[in-house]
């Protein structure tokens, strides 16, 4: 409420300097700032995270439960099993699973890269993990020497040098740039096509420095794909210490030859389950805001971060909502997808599931870049929408979280783009992310109580607040 509206008492009390003032909407806040009446309610939503959140605790309970749960994976269905009994335990609306088809990929038993030369390292092993969708190697490994690509675009150029030899994809994420998933974002082609463009050259097999700004002896696995009509052949990702050692290595002018073993395959296509759960509308329930991260993580690590975190930040938004007492006009829904990494059924099949209410899907808010220090939000709305979502975000600034940039949201909403559907992505601190990302590393202890719990408290006020608010969020155009 601007000042200038606050009756003649409330001026007086304002006066007096033992009277704390309230806490409402900032001084010279414009009159038409749709998310000021909500100040006080986004201060209990942040209060109630911070002294009695539950996402930390809920996260423990995952990860004990289901630390491995690659789509198709016995993990991945007791992870199912334990978000529906939360959800439901926790008194949730409506909660279900939603079957989709999902990818089944493992990693099987075998995996390494040994130097086979220079004869002084022959037999070192190079820490390395198969990237997922990899065709195995034969029972004893691919034998061959190393040549080295600056990136996706370098290999074509290797040309005939690349027959018969292994590539190594070894083009750095580019540490100047702040925003590591734009770093992340410039480098990751090599990982998901460079098996493809390296066959193309006759390679037979390839190997990408791992997608991190670390100079380290962890590797970092993710998705890779293969293209029709072209030979599938055996891709591992090695840590980032190992590509600088091979390159080196090569630009000394000593010849490497190394040998690749793994025994990863793919099997049948099996069931995975989307698993949501619903606050319903007070008043207009059939208008539906959904807020998710996906449920779905590599195995190896436990996936705290990558998404398990974003996961429980997406129960808890609701969970915090509910004791508070707080049921917002419109519904919101808890999504919890079921298959984010080794491809998109989960989004996919959400979008297939509801298409016939698509059109009163306002927005769709996911928490998919770790489960750091919050800064805020990044949304792909029209400028109608973004205002009022700018409007909200200067009510999280006590939060430190108050940056609204144009953006996407995340993979598992973005099938629902085309739909008009406004996409919001949680933003945490992106500097730690990569890290961790996909390995080994991506454990419990590396989450902070106090970071996840505020983070889910900016994410239920960003959530209520719209879906609450008396005008709809304006939609964007269908596509
Ligand atoms: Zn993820």
């Amino acid at each position: 409420m601007p000042l200038a509206r606050l009756p003649v008492v409330a001026l007086l009390l304002l006066a007096t300097a033992s009277w704390a003032p309230p806490r409402a909407a900032p001084a010279g806040a414009p009159d038409d700032d749709p998310a000021a009446p909500y100040a006080e309610t986004v201060e209990r939503l942040l209060d109630a995270a911070l002294a009695e959140g539950r996402a930390y605790e809920l996260l423990h309970e995952l990860v004990t439960v289901a630390p491995r749960r690659l789509a198709g994976s016995p993990g991945a269905a007791a992870a199912e099993a334990w978000a529906l009994e939360t959800m439901r335990a926790l008194g949730f609306e409506n909660v279900r699973f939603e079957e989709v088809t999902v990818p089944h990929w493992v990693r099987g038993d075998v995996g390494e890269v040994r130097f086979a030369e220079p004869a002084e390292l022959a037999g070192d092993h190079l820490p390395m993990l198969a990237l997922g969708g990899s065709v195995p190697t034969p029972e004893h490994g691919v034998t061959a020497e190393v040549v080295i690509a600056d990136g996706l675009d370098a290999v074509a150029e290797l040309g005939e040098a690349a027959r018969g030899k292994i590539v190594l994809l070894n083009r750095p994420m580019d540490p100047t740039l702040v925003d590591a998933f734009a770093a992340y974002g410039g480098a990751v082609g090599q990982r998901s096509r460079g098996a493809q463009e390296a066959a193309k050259v006759g390679a037979v097999a390839a190997l990408v420095r791992s997608m991190s700004n670390r100079h380290d002896d962890v590797p970092h696995t993710g998705a890779t794909r293969y293209a029709d009509g072209v030979t599938k052949i055996p891709f591992a990702a090695i840590s980032t210490n190992a590509a600088d050692r091979i390159a080196s290595l090569v630009a000394s002018g000593r010849r490497v030859v190394l040998n690749l073993r793994m025994d990863c395959r793919t099997l049948p296509e099996t069931e995975g389950r989307n698993v949501i759960g619903e606050l319903v509308g007070r008043e207009r329930p059939e208008e539906v805001l959904v807020v998710g991260g996906h449920l779905d993580a590599w195995d190896v690590g436990q996936g705290a971060h990558d998404d398990g975190g974003g996961c429980c930040q997406a129960i808890e938004a609701v969970r915090l909502m509910r004791s508070l007492d707080l049921r917002p006009r419109r519904t919101i829904r808890v999504v919890l997808f079921a298959n984010e990494e080794n491809g998109l059924a989960g989004g996919r099949g959400y979008r297939e599931a509801h298409l016939d209410e698509m059109d009163r899907h306002v927005l769709a808010l996911e928490s998919d870049s770790g489960v750091f220090t919050p800064r805020g939000f990044e949304t792909d709305a029209n400028p109608e929408a973004f205002a009022v979502l700018a409007s909200v975000s200067r009510l999280l600034e006590r939060a430190n979280a108050g940056k609204l940039v144009p953006g996407g949201g995340g993979a598992d909403i973005g099938p629902m783009r085309r739909d008009g559907v406004v996409q919001v992505g949680y933003l945490p601190d992106p500097q730690r992310y990569f890290d961790l990302h996909h390995t080994h590393e991506d454990t419990f202890d590396k989450v902070s109580e106090r970071e996840i719990e505020l983070g889910a408290g900016v994410i239920a006020s960003l959530l209520y607040v719209i879906a609450d608010l008396p005008e709809t969020l304006p939609r964007n155009p269908s596509q």
